[in-house]
């Protein structure tokens, strides 16, 4: 069974991340730069671009974007859990049983609206890796790690 779920992006074209570490948010581009050459392998981790300490690069969700991705896992997997248990259990009479599950539509959640993000946060690039540029606090005054290396650069 697999599940999409659409996050939105900002008019730029940035995806809003929190680092699991330091639990502060910035960005960084959704899918390949024009200048992003080929043959780069994505990195198993990403660093934090404050406090440059890397986690995999599926650990940087935002709390309001789990939220929505549960809200909208919550439907689908409720139903697909249901159908699996009646194909165990359902339609079985042997012994005069037969148990049946339905969804209790009550204690699914209506689905989120999708968060919305702004175009807020100032753009940078790293010098070692042009081709992934962030964006981060505007307040942000000490030097940024980059997302790929961890290589720390001054704004
Ligand atoms: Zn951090
Ligand atoms: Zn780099």
């Amino acid at each position: 069974m697999e599940l999409s779920v659409t996050i939105f992006l900002d008019p730029s074209g940035f995806l809003r991340r929190e680092c699991p570490t330091c639990e502060k948010e910035f960005k960084y581009f959704h899918g390949h730069t024009e200048s992003r050459p080929d043959d780069f392998l994505e990195p198993a981790s990403y660093f934090c671009p404050y406090c440059g300490v890397p986690a995999g690069t599926d650990s940087w969700w935002t709390p309001a974007q789990l939220e929505y991705v549960q809200s909208t896992a919550a439907g689908p997997v409720m139903e697909e859990l249901t159908r699996s248990l009646n194909k165990a259990f359902g339609g079985n009479r042997r012994g005069g049983i037969s148990i049946s599950f339905e969804i209790d539509k009550g204690s699914v959640s209506e689905p989120l609206a999708p968060p919305v993000d702004p175009d807020d946060m100032m753009i940078v690039e790293p010098p070692c890796h042009t081709f992934e540029p962030l964006k981060v606090a505007e307040d942000w005054l000490d030097p940024i790690h980059c997302l790929m290396c961890g290589e720390k650069f001054a704004v």
